[in-house]
């Protein structure tokens, strides 16, 4: 969709700001989208059509709705702050296939809004310009919920995106890739710069598009302990993996057994968290599973 009277217009959004008297709470991580071509770079990434439908988590004053309106069959939007409900019935009132639900993401039972408000399309996207001060809980929410998810198109804090979609190895590598990368394939769309919201963010942002596995890419019998010898092992991101290990599992023992039990999963022990892949961690959490070691 094109033309300067979308809402995501400069002046459209000061207009529909004004009209309703909204004023901004920077609590709710309220930053409005004033620029089309970004909004257009979003909605393209989730490869939407009329048989799919759209989630969005936070829509502000409908300035990406609108655009999810014109590509996808059916589109929810769930927004924390009362006071934009009456403004979005009002903006988006040319769309009956767009629902508007005013709730908090993090509390809303996924599974029935799925069942209640996709059952009539084949595949469901979430496409969200995420409050950052909730980001990793919203997705974490949307990953291990297991929701059937084709793909998470989301704008988020750069500096995250890049976490979420690193490789091992580098210091931005971290229990975020890893429980991101276990569940999704992400992948960076673009850099986006502060001036095309309304208010401005302190950060730099970035589009990530998430596309949701059928399966995860290595097998894990205890998801539960997987990502707790995850989280062991970044517990002091300098130390190396045998001693984060030994704090977190061994405490009161030697080395030898951890370190026999590391050679079993041919893991060195002088390597750092960091630098082990998903695979790695895969073996590791199996080795120490069937040891006992939970
Ligand atoms: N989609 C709009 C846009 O791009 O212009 C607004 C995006 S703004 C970054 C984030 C929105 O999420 C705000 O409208 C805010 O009120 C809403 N929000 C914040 N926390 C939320 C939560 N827990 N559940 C649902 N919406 C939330």
């Amino acid at each position: 969709m094109s033309g300067n009277n979308n809402i995501s217009s400069p002046a459209r959004t000061k207009e529909i700001i004004q009209r309703y008297g909204f004023s901004f709470k920077k609590s709710l991580g309220q930053n409005f989208l004033i620029d089309q071509n970004i909004l257009d770079k979003i909605v393209d990434a989730a490869g939407l059509d009329q048989a799919a439908g759209a989630l969005e988590i936070g829509p502000g004053i409908g300035a990406l709705t609108e655009r999810l309106a014109a590509a996808a069959g059916a589109v929810t939007a769930v927004e924390i702050d009362r006071r934009l409900i009456p403004i979005l019935r009002d903006v988006l009132a040319a769309y009956p296939h767009v629902k508007i639900r005013n709730d908090d993401v993090l509390k809303v039972n996924l599974r029935e809004l799925f069942a209640e408000d996709f059952a009539a399309v084949e595949r469901v996207s979430v496409v969200a310009n995420l409050p950052y001060y909730v980001t990793t809980p919203i997705l974490m929410k949307l990953l291990e919920e297991k929701l059937p998810l084709d793909n998470i198109v989301v704008m988020i804090q750069k500096e995250v995106a890049e976490r979420m979609a690193a490789s091992p190895g580098g210091k931005e590598y971290g229990s975020l890739s890893i429980a991101v990368q276990y569940y999704s394939e992400p992948e960076l769309v673009c850099i986006v710069p502060r001036t095309v919201f309304i208010p401005q963010p302190n950060v730099e942002s970035a589009v990530i598009r998430l596309k949701v596995r059928e399966r995860p890419p290595v097998e894990v019998a205890d998801e539960k302990h997987f990502f707790e010898v995850v989280q062991a092992s970044f517990t002091q991101r300098r130390k190396t993996i045998a001693n984060n290990l030994k704090a977190r599992f061994f405490p009161e023992e030697g080395r030898e057994r951890l370190e026999s039990l590391l050679a079993e999963a041919e893991i060195e022990p002088s390597r750092r968290g960091e630098t082990l892949s998903l695979a790695e961690y895969a073996r590791l959490s199996a080795v120490l599973l069937a040891a006992g070691i939970v």
